[in-house]
């Protein structure tokens, strides 16, 4: 049987509103983009949400509107998707690495002592939808000590006056913390739409504006994110389109980082069957898989429910006890013949050859490299039958079994 690991979730509605867009004769930025806003700001409770063309796009957009450059610090997990680091780095900052704790998050107590007078930021990422101790993160930045040692160097940072927090939530949306939805705790949070994401639209991503109310207004955030996304243009094409609309004016050497209405319309549709169908099917998918795979004594089960966290299921980050790195490999090469897709999230940052020649050593991060040495991410979505998920098992139980007879 082949399983694939993560299809778009497609279906008449997606189609429908896409070709909407099509006939609408207008499919870049529009009408589709700021009704997408508004759902994911409706259904996270945040009151300014602006889409981009990227979580990655996003994360840089919100370093580089908080004024981050060459010689500030942005802590940021081992245990990451690349871009996390990447978009530190594409603005001259460096990249300081945290090791994660058991649950792949950043650990709490590794950031508190990777404050220096230099930081500027902290990336917490929510990894496999497992949001990450946001009230803790919270009491680090605001401690009496670390407030005075930051040391602002713009005006957007001495209204903040201390750490910003940015969310990365591109596995996150969906996902609640003390009862509240991600994008609620972190100064601003961003979304991934990318295809394999909970919710697509191809390549995109949302960032929330979570900022103290008393301090920032939401919605003038908002409009220079959007400006500084459209090469700081004052119109954009839409408006530019209607009327007399021709002139306008540059007055800021802005980005083009836009997402377009014929992406937003997959979003779009997606979201509006997200809570209602696509998270609790997901979620029926990780308890079965934690059903099949519990009896096993060497399963080792992602977090998926606590007291005040709950994750939105974007993979099932299993980890098998006892084994090495290079058995964890042939059990995939196993897994792999039986058609089923498994992946692993992720290679730890230090284990890349871009960071690795910058310097960050693997052995620094030892949880994060026990975490990734013995993971197997298995699929989770809405297609994902009773069947499959135990064909899925059946081949994960037949590699370990197989692994650890022949070494
Ligand atoms: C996918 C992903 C991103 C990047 O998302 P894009 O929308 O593809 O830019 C960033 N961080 C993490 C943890 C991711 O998994």
């Amino acid at each position: 049987m082949i399983i694939s690991f993560s299809p778009p979730f497609i279906d008449d509605d997606i189609r429908k509103e896409v070709m909407d867009a099509l006939d609408s004769g207008w499919i870049t930025s529009g009408p589709r983009v700021k009704a997408l806003e508004q759902l994911v700001a409706e259904q996270t409770g945040v009151s300014s949400v602006a889409c981009c063309n990227s979580a990655t796009s996003g994360l840089l957009l919100l370093l580089h509107w908080y004024g981050v450059t060459r010689g500030d610090e942005v802590i940021v997990p081992a245990y990451t998707y690349a871009a996390t680091a990447l978009a530190v780095m594409h603005l001259g900052a460096t990249p300081v690495m945290v090791d994660c704790g058991t649950d792949f998050n950043m650990d709490t107590a590794a950031v508190r002592k990777a404050i220096t007078a230099r930081t500027k930021a902290i990336i917490p990422v929510d990894i496999a939808g497992w949001p990450c101790d946001y009230t803790t993160i919270l009491e680090i930045v605001n401690e009496p000590a670390i407030r005075k040692q930051f040391a602002p160097a713009t005006e957007t940072q001495r209204k903040l006056g201390r750490v910003m927090i940015l969310s990365d939530a591109a596995h996150s949306i969906g996902a609640s913390y003390h009862g509240k939805p991600t994008g609620n705790w972190a100064d601003f949070t961003v979304f991934s739409f990318h295809a394999v994401k909970n919710v697509t639209t191809a390549e995109g991503g949302a960032m929330c504006i979570n900022l103290p109310a008393a301090d920032f207004d939401h919605e003038e955030v908002y409009r220079t994110l959007k400006l500084w996304s459209l090469n700081g243009q004052t119109k954009d094409a839409l408006a530019k389109s209607q009327g007399a609309g021709w002139k306008y004016d540059i007055v800021y050497p802005g980005f083009k980082m836009n997402m377009p209405d014929i992406c937003a319309a997959i979003g779009l549709a997606q979201l509006r069957k997200y809570q209602s169908l696509i998270l609790p099917e997901r979620e029926r998918v990780f308890k079965t898989y934690n059903a099949l795979l519990s009896p096993h004594p060497w399963s080792e089960l992602p977090p998926f429910q606590s007291e005040v966290k709950s994750s939105s299921c974007h993979v099932y980050a299993l980890r098998i006890k006892g084994i090495t790195e290079s058995q964890r490999d042939a059990m995939i090469d196993r897994i792999s013949t039986t058609g089923a897709s498994v992946n692993v999230h992720f290679q730890p940052l230090p284990l890349l050859t871009v960071f690795r020649e910058r310097g960050y050593a693997i052995h620094e991060y030892p949880v994060a490299y026990d975490s990734y040495s013995r993971e197997i991410s298995l699929p989770v979505y809405p297609e994902l039958d009773q069947k499959k998920i135990e064909y899925i098992v059946n081949a994960v139980v037949d590699a370990y079994n197989g692994v650890m007879r022949n070494g």
